[in-house]
């Protein structure tokens, strides 16, 4: 039950009319002072790789590529109609003229 009150007294936001009764536990309580300073140790710590660069190690690329799926290289921001088009337009091509040579065999023998 302590660690419910303690985990509600860290996620209360202020100003709330519970927000007095959770800062007396917050005073009291040895475990949420404890929280308190891990949380502003880790905070000191972030601030200061505020503004740092570091490069990606050597061979990175290559090991993150090497673990990636095949890729059919279609965008994937077009849409998907547009992705299929793209993806199967050489078998709709051959379908669409093999469809106008056997309708165009047909209408010759028909004249
Ligand atoms: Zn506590």
């Amino acid at each position: 039950m302590s660690r419910f009150i303690c985990r509600m007294a860290n996620t209360v936001p202020g100003g709330s009319r519970l927000t007095s009764w959770f800062d007396g536990h917050r005073e009291r309580c040895l475990r949420c002072q404890a929280d308190a300073a891990r949380l502003r140790g880790v905070s000191r710590d972030l601030g200061g790789l505020e503004g740092e660069m570091l490069s990606a190690p050597g061979g990175l690329h290559t090991q993150v590529m090497a673990t990636l799926p095949p890729q059919d290289a279609s965008n994937p921001r077009r849409p998907l109609l547009m992705r299929v088009i793209a993806r199967w337009a050489t078998g709709i091509g051959v379908a669409v003229a093999t469809l106008a040579a056997v309708v165009g065999r047909r209408a010759r023998r028909r004249v």
